[in-house]
């Protein structure tokens, strides 16, 4: 069953067109059990309901796969580790462009977060964790 929804949530507008069908075709089940027997099983017209409120939901909202892309890794330079072990401490260090920064936030590329001071070895072995 979950890998019908996760087939819907990936198809987009015809997977929400086939969620909504499943809906009405639980409904229709439903009227016709009720039609012959007077009576029917109260899940059917439940899930009739919710799959056709999805259905008709996903297919307005028209999302399809999911664009989420995560970042490609950027090893770290040979040379610039090299150069990084040589520098004079402290000296403040910009993780997210990489270049050794005056002062926070980074002359470079103006972000806050992303710079930190190097004293120790044990700050430079963060940094080298962190640009990995
Ligand atoms: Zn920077």
């Amino acid at each position: 069953m979950n890998s019908f929804f996760d087939w819907v949530l990936d198809n987009g507008r015809p997977g929400a067109v086939v969620l909504g069908l499943v809906g009405a075709a639980l409904l229709t089940v439903t009227f016709v059990d009720y039609r012959a027997t007077h009576g029917f099983f109260v899940a059917l017209p439940l899930s009739g309901t919710v799959c056709l409120f999805l259905g008709v939901a996903l297919f307005v909202s028209g999302r399809g796969k999911s664009t989420f892309e995560v970042a490609p890794p950027r090893p770290l330079d040979p040379a610039l580790w090299t150069e990084l072990q040589a520098e004079v401490r402290p000296y403040s260090l910009c993780l997210a462009c990489r270049r050794v920064t005056a002062f926070s936030p980074c002359m470079h590329c103006d972000k806050a977060a992303d710079v930190m001071t190097v004293e120790t070895d044990d700050d430079l072995a963060l940094a080298k964790a962190a640009m990995e």
